[in-house]
């Protein structure tokens, strides 16, 4: 069995794959607990961006409004 890279992986998290390829591979991460978790694995990646975004967001807000004093 052919297993998805992490660029793959990417393409398809970001829906940026053609629909057949999509298909392709949702079919395959059904049956594929590696692919599976390496997706899982982006995701956790992402959701750690997110907290570093937010807080830079929150420190930024903050320099504003001590700027604005
Ligand atoms: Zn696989």
């Amino acid at each position: 069995m052919k297993h998805y890279t992490k660029e793959e992986l990417e393409l398809y998290r970001h829906h940026e794959m053609s629909v057949l390829r999509r298909v392709a591979c949702s079919a395959h991460l059904k049956e594929c607990t590696a692919c599976t978790s390496l997706l899982k694995e982006l995701d956790t990646d992402d959701a750690f961006v997110m907290e570093l975004r937010d807080s830079i967001r929150i420190f930024d807000e903050a320099a504003k409004r001590d700027m604005g004093k």
